[in-house]
């Protein structure tokens, strides 16, 4: 399926440059980015270069193409405790209405003191 936009989209904007961000992996599919208010160091973001607002309005095609990019990071970053979240909805605490998975590293308390 092509992709979608939407012109007023920050993670749109993001996809196509408009906004700066610190890139990580990008395919043909997805993109991924450090996330600008990180609850931990690498907490990263990977959204479909698709236009939903959440992930069931996501062609399958996207969707599929996230988790390989969320596996790449967890590998890049060492991090082997993580949380691998995605918020649907105002409700469940999605901020930004573009479909996007978190990967949050949870550092150990030493890691913390480096
Ligand atoms: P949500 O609560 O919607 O699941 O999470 C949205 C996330 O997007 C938040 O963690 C927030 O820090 C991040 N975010 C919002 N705007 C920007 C931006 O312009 N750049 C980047 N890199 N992250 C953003
Ligand atoms: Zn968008």
């Amino acid at each position: 399926m092509a992709a979608k936009s939407l012109a007023s989209c920050i993670f749109c904007k993001i996809i196509k440059g408009e906004i700066p961000s610190y890139k990580l992996v990008e395919t043909d599919l997805v993109y991924s980015f450090l996330d600008i208010g990180p609850l931990s160091r690498g907490h990263a973001l990977i959204i479909p270069k698709y236009h939903a607002e959440k992930m069931h309005e996501t062609p399958d095609e996207y969707l599929s193409a996230t988790l390989p990019v969320a596996k790449k990071i967890a590998l890049a970053i060492g991090a082997d405790d993580y949380n691998v979240l995605q918020n649907n909805g105002k409700l469940a605490h999605q901020e930004v209405n573009h479909v996007h998975f978190h990967v949050i590293p949870k550092p150990s308390e030493s890691d913390d003191e480096g």
